[in-house]
């Protein structure tokens, strides 16, 4: 199977549909041993320090791994892609772009996946055959993210992990299928997470220091719950046909359309207190100020760029932010008088 190469979570369906095997690179470049040396190489290749490290290194794995095909995401994600997809096509990958809608609307979803397929040589209707086939990858997904939060049997860390990863099923879905369920019959034997831990939502984009965030988060008494990116990548809305699982999905649109799905996670699960995780040179950052209006929880931000691991700074603004929401906890009184969105 040829490799192809995502930059982030497309229609996945149309590649399988055209005989690729969809490797997401973001996946690749923090799963590397080394993930520093694919951003050295992008900026040996003159990508400027003040470049979000995903891009970067998304083009050192390109380079380091030779990847041949690239879907690069110009609409719905990041601009700095549209950069991204000159420099690739210039070092003779073929860099294809896909184009999220404006709008998340049945008929404009409809064209561009359309227009996706015909490009890739296949259909829609084949497309929507493969959507059928991921069906049980997808659902185990989401019977792990409702170990997570409902029966509290699954870490906060393998959450974000197997969720994140279905942008590409770790390139193969039966097997991620199989390995999925061994996990989660493992998690249903387990003894559920102690009732009074404190329950945190993770909104963003998957953290740079992701391997060190959440093991650290639960040796403090608390866990995530809610990982509102990585679960967006699994299709929770899947619909009736691939237009309107791909309409559902919140990321690609307005920061509106993610806030009507966080709030409505945040009450069914019950968080005490939310962690804004923002990229360093990413224009997402600016929508910390939208969040925090209209979330009413405490809201920790935190920032990450080239660092793969959780530096000590992090480290006391994740330890000063629970010990708050756990002191408020305790005294229920101190609630009405505490500000929201304390911590910043
Ligand atoms: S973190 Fe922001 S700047 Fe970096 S690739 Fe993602 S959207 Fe683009």
């Amino acid at each position: 199977m040829k490799k192809i190469g995502i930059t982030t979570t497309v229609p996945v369906e149309i590649l399988i549909a055209a005989g690729y095997q969809p490797i997401d690179l973001n996946n690749v470049l923090v799963g590397d041993p080394e993930p520093e040396r694919l951003i050295t190489i992008a900026e040996r290749a003159g990508f400027p320090l003040n470049c979000c490290s995903w891009i970067k290194g998304i083009y050192g794995v390109c380079l380091d791994r030779g990847i041949q095909d690239v879907i690069c995401v110009t609409s719905g994600d990041c601009s700095n892609t549209i950069m991204l997809r000159e420099v690739l096509k210039l070092k003779g990958i073929t860099a294809m772009a896909f184009a999220y809608p404006e709008r998340p609307d049945k008929e404009p979803m409809d064209y561009a996946l359309e227009k996706l397929a015909a490009q890739l040589g296949t259909t829609l209707e084949a497309a929507e055959r493969v959507k059928e086939e991921l069906k049980t990858a997808r659902n185990l997904a989401l019977k792990l993210d409702e170990l997570t939060w409902k029966d509290s049997k699954a870490g906060g860390g393998e959450n974000h992990l197997w969720l994140v990863s279905a942008s590409d099923f770790n390139g193969d879905y039966r097997k991620y299928q199989i390995e999925l369920q061994e996990l989660i019959d493992v998690c249903e034997k387990r003894q559920p997470y102690p009732a009074n831990e404190t329950r945190l939502a993770y909104i963003g984009v998957p953290a740079v220091f992701a391997r060190e965030l959440y093991p650290f988060i639960e040796k403090q008494g608390a866990r995530v719950v809610f990982n509102e990116v990585q679960r967006q990548f699994t299709m929770p809305e899947p619909g009736q046909s691939l237009a309107e699982q791909y309409s559902n999905y919140t990321y690609p649109y307005s920061i509106q359309e993610r806030i009507t799905d966080i709030k409505t996670e945040i009450k069914r699960r019950h968080i005490d207190g939310v962690i804004h995780y923002v990229q360093a040179f990413c224009h997402r950052g600016i929508g910390d100020i939208v969040f925090r209006e209209a979330i009413d929880l405490p809201v920790l931000t935190l920032e990450g760029n080239a660092d793969f691991f959780l530096n000590t700074h992090a480290k006391t603004r994740i330890e000063a932010f629970l010990d708050m929401i756990q002191r408020r906890r305790i005294k229920p009184g101190a609630v009405s008088r505490a500000r929201r969105n304390v911590v910043k």
